[in-house]
């Protein structure tokens, strides 16, 4: 929800994070004090490895793991990326891991020691560690709950506790010593994707998911946690039990106060920092043997090196520089065009999901969702829609025309994609190749589909009394000869419901004799042993009015997106639908008219009074209708309602906002959706262009970005 405004604090202690990772590896207070420096380095600075697995469980798990999404992509994706990565860091680091005599015996058990646990150089543990965690996470989710794989991680973390800090206990038992002596032959340490990065890679899933915590509380948790890790850390060190001192039994403890505090930062993310901070860990130790290099040949290793505050201080200050110039440098390549700069569309995924959710309960389990996303999804991006609804289980979809559905397929959306409409013969290659589904929309287009002479998968449509498209369902014979064609894959019949949406028993009458006209045809079909394997009928209003009569799928446009065409449809479900849609506009600029001055073509508006009024980047080229203009529509801005004056023109429209304290140029008009109080459906705009809403959402501009926040 508020997701990203919480995140800055994420970011700075990113970058923090990656200092105390040099600290490790230069250790700044041997110098002066052994103890300060273990507290520095052994105790302090572990917190900042788990922290970055957090981050990752947070932002990339949560999802798969918590079973909202049933989609690996974004997983795979981000390990795709790690992969690269630590190929990459491999390479950069293969040359001085020669020279530092790393390979000069490579058995094929070193090797996977190096590859999968330890990395090629010091720092590098952590890549493999990372993608290790993740797919054992990933796997063993299919075999436990939530529950059950923190109870499994917090296992493995004990285990190799045992082997890390506590080796000191656990190599006095003869047997269980043998053991771990064998696995670190293998993995060198426990502080691996084994046993240490699926606790932390869960602990980010669940912090993300709680309610903000209070900051006060957070601190003190973490200050307390933190003061008995460090008493932990030095008792182990006082009995020198310790093989290796990344793990504490404190430390996920403190990790996940910390995490919360960070989280009950309200800061903006920031993601110069972000990325400099992953730079300065991949760098900092080639930045260590330049300094070391650069102080022989300058004869300044008194200084440079010997000296561990100076050392750290000139590695910290060379990474941290390099870090930020690579960070510049690549967002200065990889910047996006900014999509709020004039008009856009704002799509609410929360809103999305809780519609599926509510149309799902509504329908009987054995009918599944096939979303209609014809028209740009009415107008709110079907790609985006698509895949948003892929990611909630939804794999069945329905358009209008063979170019939607082959946008959908290029565009990586997953499952049936069923096209409603006529598709010409020069195209029906193209079924084949992006795997469609096409309707037979009559008897002699079943023939001309035939005809084709391949092997095509086609859904039968059925006329049950709209008269649009479909065979009739009288034509049994007809029916049966399309189901028997030697080229057709019959994948199922459906039929299309034309007075569901009233509550006059005539049309209901006529709703019902259509189902049971269609369901007659259907089991004819079947009688005789003829395919038909799906059947649906139902589209929203018969979701929402008729879901007794439900077959397979029900085929739902506009409920999907939260509306319905007129607020004042009939509606039995009475379901609690929410707007999917808002559209935003900026305002160009502000001016003040004197009374007696006109404005825009024709002169349409002329001022009585003083009369403040600003230009909005937005016209009937968006698909804001032109019926709005002169006073019949209005926007919304700082939460008041400012009417739309003059001719809306192609690309803008000026409202007044006197009476509107602080409108400035920049600011954003709501022209549907809320504004503080204030919300302006898409209803209203339908009722005052004299339309449908499903006119209105379906004829919004091409040239507005579509954003899924
Ligand atoms: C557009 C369409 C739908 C979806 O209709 P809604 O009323 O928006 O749910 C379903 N079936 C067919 C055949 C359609 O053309």
């Amino acid at each position: 929800m508020d997701d990203k405004s919480r995140t800055g604090g994420l970011d700075v202690f990113r970058l923090i994070a990656a200092f105390l990772v040099v600290t490790i590896h230069t250790s700044p207070l041997a110098s002066f004090s052994p103890e300060a420096d273990f507290l520095l380095t052994r105790i302090v600075a572990r917190l900042a490895v788990p922290f970055f697995f957090m981050v990752t469980g947070q932002f990339v798990l949560s999802g798969y793991l918590t079973g909202k999404t049933r989609d690996f992509t974004a997983v795979g994706r981000f390990l795709k990326k790690i992969l690269l990565l630590y190929g990459g860091c491999v390479i950069l680091y293969l040359p001085v891991g020669i020279y530092a005599g790393h390979y000069q015996e490579v058995t094929p058990l070193s090797l996977v020691r190096t590859l999968f646990f330890e990395g090629t150089f010091y720092h590098l543990w952590y890549f493999p560690a990372l993608l290790l965690g993740t797919l054992l996470l990933c796997g063993a989710r299919r075999f436990f709950s939530l529950r059950g794989l923190l109870v499994l991680s917090a296992g493995l973390y004990l285990l190799g506790l045992l082997g890390d800090s506590y080796w000191g206990l656990t190599a006095q038992v003869p047997g269980v010593s043998t053991v771990y002596e064998w696995g670190f032959s293998i993995f060198g340490y426990t502080r691996n994707g084994l046993f240490m990065a699926p606790l932390f890679l869960l602990l980010g899933v669940w912090m993300g998911r709680r309610k903000t915590a209070s900051p006060v509380k957070a601190a003190a948790g973490f200050l307390l946690s933190l003061a008995l890790m460090t008493a932990e850390g030095f008792i182990l060190r006082a009995f020198a039990l310790q093989r290796h001192d990344s793990m504490y039994l404190l430390l996920p403890v403190s990790a996940a106060f910390l995490y919360a505090l960070l989280l009950s930062w309200k800061k903006s993310p920031c993601r110069l920092v972000r990325t400099a901070s992953t730079w300065i860990y991949l760098l900092h130790p080639a930045v260590i043997l330049l300094i070391r290099g650069g102080a022989k040949l300058t004869n300044t290793v008194w200084l440079l090196v010997d000296n561990s505050l100076v050392h750290f201080l000139a590695v910290s200050l060379l990474s941290g520089l390099l870090a930020f110039l690579l960070a510049a440098i690549l967002a200065a390549f990889t910047r996006k065009p900014y999509q709020k700069d004039r008009a856009w569309i704002e799509m609410d995924r929360g809103a999305l999901e809780h519609n599926v959710l509510v149309l799902r309960s509504l329908l009987p389990d054995r009918c599944a969702l096939m979303p209609a996303v014809k028209a740009n999804a009415y107008g709110h991006g079907a790609v985006q829609m698509a895949r948003a609804l892929n990611q909630m289980g939804v794999s069945a979809f329905c358009v209008a025309c063979i170019a939607e559905g082959i946008a959908l397929r290029k565009n990586g959306v997953k499952g049936k994609i069923l096209i409603l409409g006529y598709t010409h013969p020069q195209q029906f290659s193209l079924l084949r190749r992006y795997r469609l589904t096409q309707a037979v929309v009559d008897y002699d287009y079943a023939l001309t589909l035939n005809g084709y002479g391949k092997p095509l998968a086609v859904e039968i449509a059925v006329d049950s009394g709209m008269h649009r498209l479909g065979e009739r369902a009288e034509q049994m014979e007809s029916l049966c000869r399309i189901a028997q064609m030697e080229h057709l894959r019959v994948k199922g019949a459906f039929t299309h419901l034309c007075t569901d949406d009233t509550q006059d028993p005539e049309g209901q009458e006529y709703t019902k004799a259509q189902a049971d006209l269609f369901y007659r045809a259907v089991n004819e079909l079947r009688s005789r042993g003829l395919p038909c394997p799906k059947v649906h009928l139902l589209a929203s209003y018969g979701a929402l009015n008729y879901p007794q009569l439900a077959g397979d799928y029900a085929r739902i446009g506009i409920a999907l997106y939260g509306v319905k065409s007129d607020e004042e449809d009939y509606d039995r479900s009475q379901a609690d639908l929410k707007p999917v849609l808002s559209l935003k506009a900026r305002v160009s600029c502000v001016r003040d008219l004197q009374p007696g001055e006109g404005m825009g073509y024709g002169l349409a508006f002329r001022a009585k009074d003083p009369t403040r009024i600003a230009a909005l980047a937005i016209g009937y080229g968006d698909g804001l209708p032109r019926a709005l203009s002169c006073g019949v529509g209005s926007v919304l801005l700082n939460g008041k309602r400012a009417p739309i004056i003059g001719r809306i023109c192609m690309d803008q429209t000026v409202v007044d906002i006197t009476g509107i304290p602080d409108v400035k140029a920049g600011d954003v008009a709501v022209v549907i959706g809320r504004s503080a109080d204030e919300y302006r459906s898409a209803y209203e705009i339908a009722r005052e262009a004299g339309t449908i809403t499903n006119e209105i959402l379906s004829r919004l501009g091409t040239r507005l970005p579509r954003l899924l926040v």
